[in-house]
Order: structure tokens, then C-alpha cells, then sequence
């Protein structure tokens, strides 16, 4: 494909769930005055994939670029404050470690904490990391602030997304968005070079555009119905095809953070919102039933139900190209990680944001196409590591799932990471990748994991030296801590 001058002024947006809104919003911010027309098309009778509630904390950057208020939004979508992830049976039965936000402790000497605390470990020192970071005191207690006197506390959101979607719809409607209700029947395509040229509605309306946004869902209408990008599989890592999800009453005040509990054949989320919890089970249907799944998620709910089961399948992985000719697929329509790490709405964000920064005005250049393909699909890749791991290291052999899962092997690009820390206590990353050393060595070590060793420099303060500056940095934690009110008064206050 080569260029071919094509100006990108009417932009068509396909679906209506926090993806479609999520883009309608931030393209009618970023085009506001500008002679772009922007049409969201949506079917009620449809309707959206209807989970999605834990989120990580660069949703903020995404609502400060809309210029929306965070008491605004925690009122609107009756949200909650997240300072991390509870893994609960990962290490072990009755074992539990937190994957907090934040950092642990802080650089000292150009390399990262955990180094430091490495050669603490191998001394015989206290295991518990957690007074070395802010965000998971204030889990344990129940407190949070969005700062205190020294700084931030890193924390995202769990929240009610079809309200965010129904907060987003009113933004982008005032922006200029036209939303268009309507089921898409038929993708037309320019016979010369294959690009999408209009849609046509099942009520013989037709929408025409230059550059069409796939977020249909899982159906991928556009990318694969009518462009048959193909689809990279990462079930061989993966097995979990399924979820059953259910809210219920909260019980008791909300938790400042999500929880993950191991099952026999997958795991379980519970996300406390301000007005109820939602709850579901992530499970293999090769080694569990959908019955069965509900029997269990339903026997094991915190409080009672508020909504039937919602009953969801999918496979891990992602469009061979998210960027197609002149359809870009954000949401589930570019592809799907489970959210054992709450990925699926930043992976929108970002995918939204790469968008604006090479969005065509005259020619949709191949070249553009290439780049934004790479960094998305490495961004993907990525993100797959960092789950797979929990899954790998998961100490538990106690079911066929479970058995299956250890011997399902590594990508080499995660067994690259394990090894190097295993060897060296080195984490590699880049800068850039949203899950840096504090949440690898959160997860690698919460999973079991000891480095046989640790950076060089970590050995260059004398012994006292070390305990001195451990002191002061728990110190420093505590006090940070003493200045924290109860998370349930700081949502009182909103
Ligand atoms: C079990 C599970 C748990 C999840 N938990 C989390 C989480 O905790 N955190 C997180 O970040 N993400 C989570 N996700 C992902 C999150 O739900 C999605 O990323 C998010 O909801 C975006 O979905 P979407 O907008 O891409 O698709 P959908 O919500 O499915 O929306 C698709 C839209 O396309 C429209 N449409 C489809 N076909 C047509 C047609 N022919 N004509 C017109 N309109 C059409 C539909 O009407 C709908 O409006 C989870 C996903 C699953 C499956």
C-alpha cells in the first residue's frame, strides 16, 4: 500500500461502549473548531460488553486531557479509590501479597530500592517490604488522600463504567460528536484499495467517512468482518476463555483496592464500588463448565446478588493490525489481556492518544501505519508478559488447570525478564512500559520468587549505612501515613 492523497476530515466512530465514548471524547477535545465531523454510530438493541471496573492510574492523565474533575468523576460513575491489587492463593494457598501502586522506597545511588533491599533480605532481615511503600499502608489501613505534605499517592479508580460511558456521551455530544443509533449491516470498501468508503445502517441509511474507528467489541466488525485482519492468539498462555460476572451488595466499608483470588480454574475479581461490589469469575471452560462457574461464583459472593449473571467469552490476544488501510480498532475490537491487571481501558487510552499524535490530515501514509502497528502491538506484548507471569509462577498444582498452566512454557521475552532477575535482581523494562521495577518485583517476588543476587552498588553502604536509611524511610512512610484520613471519609466528603 502506498500513500494516496486522502483528507481525514469525517471521522466514523462503530460502537458505543466505553471505547467508542472514550475516543468520541478525547477526538471532539482534540478537533474542537476544527472542520472535522465526527458521527458515533451505536446499537441499544446490541449493547456493550457491560464489565470493566478496575483501572490503573494513568485514567487520570486520560480525564485531565477532557478537563473532567476527579470529585466529578467519582460522583458521577459512584467510584472508589484503587491503591493496588490483593493477590490472594497466587504463592500458595493462604498465602497473599499486594501489588501496590507507587514506588518502593526510592532510588538510592542511581539504581532502583529493591537492590538495597535484596542484600537486606539475604541478611536475614524483616520480609515484609510494605513499610517501604506508602500505597500499600494505606491499603492495609483503609486511608487515602490524593497527596500528602510529601507528595502523591499513586492510585487509580474503580468505578461503574457504563456511567463513565454515559459521562463521556454528554462531553462529546457538547463537543459536537453526532451520535447516530443504529446497527451497521453492511461495511463498503473502495474496490481499488480496499478501504472502508461507508457504512450502511439495516434501516438503508449510509455513513460515509474517511477514516472509520472500529470499537464494535469483540465482533471486531470492521477490522475482521469487513478487512479479515486476522487475529494473534496467545491461549497457549492464556487458557482462560471465559468470565461470569455478577454485582453484589457491598459489605462493610470499601476497600481502597481490587482482589484477586485463585480458583480452581482461573481466578476471581471483587471490585467494591461506593453503591455495590462487582464480582466474576476469569475461568478455562476446557476445564470448568458455565453452569458450574456461576454455581461456584454465586456460592462464593461477599453479599447478595443485584443483577443476573453476565456471561462472557473471549480469547487472549490481539488483531494482527490494529491500524488496517483507514479502520484503526480500539477496545475489545483490537484485542483482549483479562483483566487480572485492569489493562483493557488504558490499552484504550493509549491506543486513542497514539491515534491523535499521528493522525493524517491529507495521505494516510503506510509508513505511519507501520510505526503506530509496532509500538501498539509491542505495548500488547508487553502487558501479556506481565500477566502470564502471575500465572506461571503461581505456586499451585493442586488442579488440571493449574497443571496445565505450569506446563504451558514462556514467551521468551518474559523467560528473558525471569531469568535476568533471578540471576541479578535486574528487572528489564523501558521506559515507557506501564508496569515498571516496583509493580515486577511486587508480582515476581509476591509469586515466590528470590534473586540469587543484587546490583553491585547495593553493596557500597556500609552495614549500619543501610539500616540507617531503612530507618528513615519507613519513618518517612509513617508519617506520610499518620496524615491519610479513612478512604471512606475521603469518599464522604466528595
Ligand atoms: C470479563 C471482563 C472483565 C473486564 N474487566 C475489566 C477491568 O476490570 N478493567 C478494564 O480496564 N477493562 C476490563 N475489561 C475490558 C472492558 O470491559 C472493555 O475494554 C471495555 O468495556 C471496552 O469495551 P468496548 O467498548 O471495546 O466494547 P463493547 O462494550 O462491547 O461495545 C461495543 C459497542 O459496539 C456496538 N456495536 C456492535 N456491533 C454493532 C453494529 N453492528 N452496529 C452498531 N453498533 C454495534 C455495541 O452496540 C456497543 O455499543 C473486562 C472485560 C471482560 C470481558
Amino acid at each position: 500500500m502506498s500513500a494516496r492523497a486522502r483528507p481525514v476530515r469525517r471521522i466514523v466512530i462503530v460502537g458505543g461502549g466505553s471505547a467508542g465514548w472514550m475516543t468520541a471524547a478525547a477526538f471532539g477535545r482534540a478537533l474542537a473548531g476544527q472542520p472535522h465531523s465526527i458521527a458515533l454510530v451505536e446499537s441499544e438493541a446490541i449493547g456493550t460488553v457491560g464489565v470493566g471496573e478496575a483501572t490503573v492510574p494513568p485514567i487520570h492523565e486520560f480525564n485531565r486531557y477532557l478537563k473532567i474533575d476527579q470529585a466529578e468523576f467519582l460522583r458521577a460513575t459512584h467510584g472508589t479509590i484503587k491503591l493496588g491489587i490483593a493477590f490472594e492463593g497466587w504463592g500458595g494457598s493462604d498465602h497473599r501479597y499486594f501489588h501496590p501502586f507507587g514506588y518502593l522506597g526510592v532510588e538510592m545511588s542511581g539504581i532502583h530500592f529493591h537492590h538495597f533491599w535484596l542484600r537486606h533480605l539475604a541478611a536475614g532481615g524483616d520480609p515484609d517490604h510494605g513499610p517501604y511503600n506508602l500505597e500499600t499502608m494505606a491499603a492495609r489501613e483503609g486511608r487515602f488522600a490524593p497527596a500528602t505534605r510529601h507528595g502523591p499517592v499513586h492510585h487509580a479508580v474503580q468505578f461503574d463504567a457504563a456511567a463513565y460511558a454515559r459521562l463521556l456521551r454528554s462531553y462529546a455530544e457538547d463537543k459536537g460528536v453526532v451520535r447516530i443509533e443504529g446497527k451497521v449491516a453492511d461495511v463498503r470498501l473502495d474496490p481499488e484499495d480496499g478501504f472502508i468508503t461507508a457504512l450502511a445502517l439495516d434501516d438503508g441509511r449510509t455513513i460515509d467517512g474517511d477514516l472509520f474507528i472500529d470499537c464494535s467489541g469483540f465482533r471486531g466488525l470492521l477490522i475482521e468482518g469487513a478487512l479479515q485482519t486476522g487475529y494473534t492468539e496467545w491461549s497457549h498462555w492464556l487458557p482462560c476463555d471465559s468470565a461470569i460476572a455478577m454485582p453484589c451488595e457491598g459489605t462493610g466499608d470499601p476497600a481502597p483496592f481490587t482482589r484477586s483470588t485463585v480458583r480452581e480454574a482461573g481466578w476471581q475479581w471483587r471490585i467494591p464500588l461506593q453503591h455495590r461490589d462487582g464480582n466474576g469469575y476469569v475461568y478455562s471452560s476446557a476445564h470448568l463448565g458455565h453452569d458450574e462457574a456461576e454455581a461456584l461464583l454465586r456460592s462464593r459472593l461477599p453479599g447478595a446478588p443485584l443483577a443476573d449473571a453476565n456471561r462472557l467469552r473471549f480469547v487472549a490476544g490481539h488483531r494482527k493490525a490494529i491500524w488496517n488501510r483507514n479502520c484503526v480498532a480500539i477496545g475489545l475490537a483490537g484485542g483482549f489481556l483479562e483483566p487480572l491487571e485492569s489493562t483493557s481501558i488504558h490499552l484504550i487510552q493509549t491506543t486513542i492518544i497514539r491515534l491523535l499524535s499521528l493522525l493524517p490530515r491529507d495521505a494516510i501514509d503506510p509508513n505511519v501505519i507501520r510505526r503506530f502497528n509496532r509500538d501498539a502491538l509491542h505495548e500488547y506484548a508487553v502487558i501479556r508478559d506481565f500477566v502470564i507471569a502471575h500465572y506461571a509462577l503461581a505456586n499451585r498444582d493442586d488442579t488440571p488447570f493449574w497443571r496445565d498452566v505450569a506446563a504451558a512454557g514462556l514467551p521468551d521475552s518474559l523467560a528473558e525478564r525471569i531469568e535476568a532477575f533471578r540471576a541479578t535482581g535486574n528487572i528489564l523494562f523501558e521506559p515507557g512500559d506501564l508496569f515498571g521495577p516496583t509493580n515486577w518485583y511486587a508480582v515476581l517476588t509476591g509469586q515466590g520468587m528470590r534473586p540469587q543476587s543484587w546490583h553491585p552498588i547495593a553493596d557500597g553502604l556500609s552495614d549500619e549505612e543501610l539500616a540507617t536509611r531503612l530507618a528513615t524511610l519507613r519513618g518517612r512512610v509513617a508519617e506520610q501515613l499518620a496524615e491519610l484520613p479513612p478512604h471512606v471519609e475521603f469518599l464522604r466528603r466528595l
